[in-house]
């Protein structure tokens, strides 16, 4: 805030030399002054470059494009439940599934840092078993990280029980991959194939797990070219307003088709909006002793 500070008594002592220049008369917008921190020379560089591409390779009309007035980074939101999750227009939140993926999660992270903006990751177990540095760098990168289960069942043909060891499973082992790391899980999650019931739902949330649901589904897991994924998934933003978009940091036309999509929602005056718990990571609270008290209550 000290650069905010400085700005303000900049402006006055501007404003006091010359009141008819006005270059002060611009307020800073709520987006620059929640945003994690200013875009670097570089990040404009590279920024730019994108943009060139983007235009180049987007062949179909581009309704409503505004100005864009600022960074892509929008305002953190700090959330305890699901309800929490409420966006403004034209506010986007980014989630990538089923990863971490060596050579496919380094370039997300990469074009993610490019537009200074930040993720959620629900990580597969078994991936991050599998990819421990990979989901440390995640985290260190000031992503939030939660779970996706261990081994990507559709948890609705499990019993209950084997259900719940499924999702317990997978948050362990997205924890374990992350120890030493400085970083705790987000205790978030998402149910694959989005397949879900009633019971489930409200095991979870009663434990205190964020479930995140999809907005926007990209179908980045369709045979289609990058420009299509983005196409597709900037007209289904366009028709909602603002959303969950649903990416997979596990396919390369992904990591191809990102760039090209930050730089469209940028253009057409989006905010991607850092999503954080409320109340600390998966240890604030156990899914387990949820898990448990229902049991006893015989549901
Ligand atoms: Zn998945």
């Amino acid at each position: 805030m000290g650069v905010l500070v400085r700005l303000f008594r900049a402006c006055v002592l501007a404003g006091l030399v010359a009141l008819a220049i006005g270059g002060c008369a611009k307020p800073i917008s709520q987006k620059e002054q929640v945003s994690s921190g200013p875009l670097t020379t570089q990040d404009h560089t590279i920024t730019g470059s994108v943009q060139q591409s983007a235009s180049a390779r987007l062949q179909q009309p581009m309704p409503n494009r505004i100005v864009s007035t600022g960074s892509l980074a929008g305002r953190t939101l700090q959330v305890a439940s699901t309800a929490d999750i409420i966006l403004r227009p034209r506010e986007v939140i980014l989630t990538f599934d089923d990863g971490p993926r060596a050579g496919k999660t380094p370039a997300i992270l990469d074009t993610l840092d490019a537009h200074g903006v930040k993720a959620t990751f629900l990580m597969l177990g078994s991936a991050a078993e599998a990819n421990p540095q990979l989901a440390k760098s995640v985290a260190q990168r000031g992503h939030s990280v939660g779970s996706h289960t261990y081994n990507h069942v559709d948890l609705t043909r499990l019993s209950r029980q084997a259900a719940l060891d499924e999702i317990t499973r997978g948050e362990t082992a997205v924890a374990d991959a992350l120890a030493g790391s400085g970083h705790a899980p987000s205790p978030f999650f998402r149910f694959p194939y989005l397949s879900q019931n009633g019971y489930l739902r409200t095991t979870l949330l009663q434990g205190d797990i964020v479930v995140l649901d999809v907005d926007i589904d990209s179908k980045d897991y369709y045979r289609d070219s990058p420009a299509v994924v983005a196409a597709r998934t900037l007209e289904r933003l366009e028709a909602r307003g603002s959303g969950i978009v649903l990416f997979h940091d596990i396919h390369q036309r992904t990591v191809d088709m990102l760039p090209l999509f930050l730089e469209e929602l940028n253009a057409r005056g989006y905010s991607v909006v850092r999503l954080v718990p409320k109340n600390g990571g998966i240890f604030s609270r156990s899914v387990i002793t949820a898990q448990v008290q229902l049991d006893g209550a015989g549901l």
